[in-house]
């Protein structure tokens, strides 16, 4: 049996050459959590205690739970866990904690709304292939009509649309491995606490949306299993990797990173990369000089009523010609390679005279323009 979890699958979306050093090679490096993920966990810690104190009937008060919060933070924290935002103590992110815990005991309060049926619970369900999905719900709780409750603590600083809640996976399968479960279940609804915001947010999903997930995971597993290639997805959850130090998309910056400043300007890679940095943005602004050169001719030659500009080494022929004008989206493009047309001579006089000669299919044709435009030719004088 081979089991992924949520984080597995989504690692692959994100960066397959993370996945490949996280579950394929299994690379172990050392390093620290994120502040961001040290104080989450701590807070599902707290939160966890709360709910299952109250299942042996203990109930916290909000300050005994702020207090065990405190410890924990004061027996783990080390200087080694990383603050990527560094404009931020770890100070500040106790505190963000504390309000979490405080808002949701705030909001909440007696917590008798649901019954909890189980904490951080661990199990799998069966997928084809001999695969399974690893079950990993914060917090499971259902009521007396029969409705189940898969609850997630989500301790980031941003709040999901409801449309890419009502298309999230993790929670959508926890709620197939409850349908199994507990049979007795009429409504499985997937309760998101955005402790941030002190908000909370539900999605259901109905029956034919399940096997529909079910089935579209179960081809995500079958694309990662018969994956060769994992190249790596530079974006900004780089800055959060562990693997960044190892990885060939940074590893150059992590080298500049470590050097002294004279070794810095030193550096083969930077001064090649400065070097075509400048002639790129020469050879951007010379070509808007060229374009707003040729229009100033253009303009010129049309005032004169003539043909030819002369200058001292060359000559510029002004000559009108016919402008192919065409819808530039992804559909039109496809339609004209479709047809057998390349996209990339469209303005050259192969097309034109197709067009001329109205060779090109008629649902090309009506959405192409033709009106007239001005060529600027260089030639030497005589
Ligand atoms: S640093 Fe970025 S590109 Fe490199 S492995 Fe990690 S996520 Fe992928």
């Amino acid at each position: 049996m081979v089991s992924y979890s949520h984080s597995k699958l989504g690692t692959f979306q994100q960066c397959r050459y993370k996945y490949k050093l996280q579950y394929i090679d299994k690379v172990k490096v050392d390093v620290p959590d994120t502040v961001e993920t040290f104080m989450g966990k701590l807070v599902h810690e707290t939160l966890e205690k709360l709910h299952k104190d109250l299942k042996y009937q203990k109930r916290n008060s909000k300050e005994e739970l702020l207090s065990f919060f405190e410890n924990l933070w004061n027996e783990q924290w080390t200087d080694n866990v990383l603050i990527v935002k560094k404009e931020y103590t770890p100070e500040n992110y106790r505190e963000m904690g504390k309000k979490f815990i405080a808002d949701y005991y705030g909001h909440y309060k007696p917590f008798d709304q649901w019954k909890t049926i189980g904490l951080e619970t661990q199990d799998f369900l069966d997928l084809e292939n001999d695969h399974q999905y690893h079950i990993r719900i914060d917090r499971l709780a259902c009521d007396k009509e029969g409705n189940y409750y898969v609850c997630d603590y989500k301790t980031n600083n941003s709040l999901k649309p409801q449309e890419e809640l009502d298309e999230d996976r993790q929670l959508a399968m926890y709620s197939l491995w409850v349908k199994q479960k507990f049979p007795d279940a009429k409504n499985v609804k997937l309760v998101w606490y955005f402790l941030a915001f002190d908000k909370e947010m539900v999605s259901e999903r109905s029956h034919d949306q399940l096997i529909e997930l079910k089935k579209s995971t179960e081809e995500l597993i079958s694309e990662i299993e018969n994956c060769q290639e994992f190249p790596t997805n530079v974006d900004i959850l780089c800055n959060w990797c562990k693997f960044k130090v190892l990885c060939p998309a940074w590893k150059h910056e992590i080298e500049l990173e470590q050097k002294t400043p004279e070794q810095f300007k030193d550096d083969d890679g930077l001064k090649m990369v400065d070097a075509l940095t400048k002639l790129d943005e020469q050879e951007k602004e010379n070509a808007s000089k060229i374009e707003e050169l040729r229009e100033k001719i253009i303009r010129f030659a049309q005032q004169k009523g003539i043909e030819v500009v002369w200058g001292t080494e060359k000559k510029a022929a002004v000559k009108p010609y016919d402008k192919i004008e065409y819808p530039k989206t992804e559909e039109f493009t496809r339609l004209l390679r479709i047809k057998g047309l390349d996209v990339f001579t469209i303005n050259y006089p192969k097309l034109l005279s197709k067009i001329t000669k109205r060779e090109v299919d008629t649902d090309i044709l009506e959405r192409i323009k033709t009106e007239q435009g001005w060529m600027v030719r260089l030639s030497k004088r005589w």
